[in-house]
């Protein structure tokens, strides 16, 4: 027997024996152990969940939850996916993790695929990282080398008012909220905020002192803010003009959440940003860098990462996109998606609702967001607030329209409990 043959199934066993031990406690006694041992950024996790299968999740008590939120715009394929989980188990016993030393057929082919899917232009290239904020780090890096002249440099970044591009200290600089960038002054980037939706902002503000423009196409943690075509179509013509980057971040709008590949499309950036769906619970991050002009401001040495672009990520990637294809999931999207939010528009106690495919946020006439959220999760709901007064929904992109009927018939009441 090789030695690996011989460690494998021991290893497994002595971890599942360790997770199953703590399986067996009372969800108290694990919220108690969490706090002892997991640094307090989250604040108290609301339930401990132990498994998942398709659009439902089971906590540690049994109780089952319809999962309307996909672990955040994350689980296109839906909990446990067979295909996905099938092609990652049988990735990772051919080839893990190399370095990017090398390199490997399914990162080339994720690469080709992208590039396929987001209709780049001859001359378009991939970097592969690990999250959304990863990739919005690596945008940032690529745009700064849009540095102009000593004489006229562009020292300056415009992004959106209600932008969230990420935690680390390069995307928190482009993101709009206060209390998250506050605490970590001084920021690295000169960044301005403008109005979103407004035409006439990116008119007056970018000039040839900016070097890049970041947008999300859909402001989601803002709530689920839509932006016309108009205006990402102006942007691009704005930037082209004024010769700043434009970068769409399609973090969490991006891999057919609204019922196309990119929320952007067929309005083509500088540099775009994913994560989030794209490995449809496996992290993986990725820019696309739009044209030969472009891919020419990182050179060798000017950027890196260890797992970036590893083996078993780009293949859950792949699989991601081949589901979507052949299952023609953004027709299902496009027809599933705007049915539900015609449907809430008509619940009492809803004042507005916005959204695009698979990703919708309706605001509380008066209930509190949320009390809501706390009341749904009771009743086997999981949603999402982004403030007091939206709830966000982003579910696996299979949910169907008897699920999602499901969760209408039980909101009215629950909004009126909030
Ligand atoms: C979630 C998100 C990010 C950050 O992604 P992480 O993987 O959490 O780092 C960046 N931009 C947008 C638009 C997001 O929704």
């Amino acid at each position: 027997m090789s030695e690996q043959t011989a460690h494998t199934p021991k290893t497994i066993e002595l971890a599942t024996d360790q997770v199953q031990e703590l399986a067996q406690l009372s969800s108290s006694v694990l919220a108690e152990r969490y706090q002892q041992s997991l640094l307090g950024v989250f604040g108290a996790p609301r339930r401990v969940l132990v498994r998942g299968a398709g659009r439902h999740v089971w906590d540690a008590d049994g109780n089952q939850y319809l999962d309307l939120l996909g672990g955040i715009a994350v689980n296109t394929l839906g909990h446990a996916n067979p295909l996905l989980t099938s092609v990652i188990a049988s990735q990772l016993a051919t080839l893990g993790h190399v370095s990017n030393f090398f390199t490997s057929p399914s990162q080339i082919a994720l690469a080709e695929k992208l590039l396929e899917i987001s209709a780049a232009p001859a001359g378009s290239k991939v970097f592969f990282a690990n999250s959304g904020t990863e990739a919005n780090e690596a945008a940032l890096k690529l745009t700064r080398r849009n540095a102009g002249t000593e004489e006229a440099p562009r020292t300056r970044v415009i992004a959106l008012e209600q932008a969230f591009h990420g935690r680390t200290l390069g995307a928190l600089s482009l993101t709009y909220k206060e209390k998250y960038r506050a605490p970590f002054a001084p920021p690295p980037g000169n960044v301005t905020w403008i109005p979103a939706g407004d035409i006439d902002a990116p008119r007056a503000a970018v000039d040839e002192t900016v070097s890049a423009v970041f947008i999300e196409p859909i402001q989601g943690e803002a709530g689920v803010k839509m932006l016309s075509a108009q205006y990402l179509q102006a942007a691009r013509d704005i930037t082209r003009e004024a010769g700043a980057l434009l970068v769409f971040d399609e973090v969490q709008t991006g891999m057919g959440r609204t019922g196309s590949f990119f929320a952007s499309a067929p309005v083509i950036p500088d540099v775009m940003t994913l994560a989030k769906g794209l490995g449809g619970g496996f992290p993986i991050g990725a820019m696309i860098v739009f044209g030969q002009e472009n891919t020419a401001w990182l050179t060798p040495g000017d950027h890196g990462t260890t797992f970036g672009g590893n083996p078993v990520a780009c293949t859950a990637g792949l699989a991601v996109i081949h589901t979507i294809e052949s299952q023609n999931l953004l027709d299902q999207v496009r027809s599933n998606g705007h049915w539900p939010r015609e449907q809430l528009a008509a619940v009492p106690g809803i004042s507005a609702v916005r959204g695009a495919g698979m990703l919708t946020a309706f605001e509380l006439a008066q209930a509190n967001a949320p009390k809501l959220v706390a009341a749904a999760l009771e009743a086997g709901f999981i949603i999402n607030a982004t403030d007091d007064s939206t709830i966000r929904l982003a579910p696996p992109l299979v949910i169907t329209q008897e699920q999602l009927g499901g969760f209408l018939a039980a909101l009215p009441p629950l909004i009126a409990s909030a």
